[in-house]
């Protein structure tokens, strides 16, 4: 019995999605033009497929689970389970219209003719913000359709903006913010749902310690109370003495989000040799 994956054969998740497997523990040989393959050490068959194609497999249950960026979920309207969001593939779909454009707001959009790659996600768009204008359908290439004369503005995947830029486009509304997300089946068989709960413990411990680092400092053992009262830990930190009397080394955890201002407090307090390391998986 094998869970079977589907993942994109190429393009912007293809890479991320190999490497949050490699982390999970999970071997595959990537061979390229492969149609698919097998983990060598985990019961994982893996797809490799347009990414377009990945919501349809997974309703279908050809695929047991997939990676996809969440705008292709939304769009296609497939009945998938989102099960996990994974923090790469970040992007935003936004509305675009040329630099000349004097846009004040959605309203702006009424009657105007909109060229994307997501009629449905931006019909629904415009539904909401009560909005009536014609949607034209392209494949690709988004951005060049206002300086061609198709449209008035553009509905496309973000994420730093200089391809707008580049094509004298102003980004003027954002309509969904993506990352890519781990979408299973529905209706998995129990031995299957197994298998996924044991990949989605490992994509947790992964996830996880790459918001964490490992911290250790040297601190006067007069100092000790404040510092550690300063550093949260996943329970108390670990208090070792040094070889120089009157010193201690403490070693904790803490998140990304609040280490540049806990390394301040730190420091102020009379922490020295301080040293930040990643954490490669963590279990709690
Ligand atoms: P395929 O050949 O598989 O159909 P594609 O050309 O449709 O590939 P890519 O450009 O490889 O798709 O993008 C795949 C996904 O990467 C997007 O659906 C989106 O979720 C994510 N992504 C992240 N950043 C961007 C970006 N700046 N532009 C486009 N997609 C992005
Ligand atoms: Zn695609």
């Amino acid at each position: 019995m094998k869970l079977k994956i589907a993942i994109q054969k190429s393009g912007r998740l293809h890479e991320d999605s190999i490497k949050l497997l490699k982390e999970c523990g999970i071997d595959i040989n990537n061979g390229v033009n492969k149609l698919k393959t097998e983990a060598s050490n985990f019961p994982l068959e893996v797809f490799f497929l347009r990414d377009d194609d990945i919501p349809q497999y997974i309703e279908d249950g050809v695929a047991d689970i997939g990676i996809v960026g969440e705008n292709v979920v939304l769009e296609k309207q497939k009945q998938v389970n989102i099960v996990q969001k994974l923090g790469f593939g970040k992007c935003r779909l936004s509305m675009a219209v040329e630099k000349s454009f004097d846009y004040t707001g959605v309203q702006d959009l009424q009657n105007k003719r909109i060229a994307t790659s997501y009629p449905v996600i931006v019909a629904d768009f415009l539904e909401s913000n009560g909005i009536t204008a014609e949607i034209h359908e392209i494949s690709g290439s988004v951005e060049i359709a206002p300086g061609i004369g198709l449209a008035d503005a553009i509905c496309d995947l973000v994420s730093s903006g200089s391809t707008l830029f580049m094509n004298g486009l102003k980004e003027v509304e954002t309509v969904l913010k993506s990352e890519a997300v781990l979408a299973a089946n529905h209706n998995l068989q129990p031995a299957q749902q197994q298998l996924l709960d044991k990949l989605l413990f490992r994509i947790q411990a992964v996830k996880k310690a790459k918001n964490t680092k490992y911290i250790l400092l040297n601190a006067p053992n007069d100092k000790l109370n404040e510092i550690i009262s300063l550093l949260p830990g996943m329970k108390s930190p670990t208090v070792l003495p040094l070889a120089e009397a009157g010193w201690s080394s403490v070693h904790s955890v803490l998140s990304e989000n609040e280490f540049w201002d806990i390394i301040e407090s730190l420091k102020a307090a009379g922490a020295e040799g301080i040293l930040v390391v990643p954490i490669e998986k963590m279990v709690i």
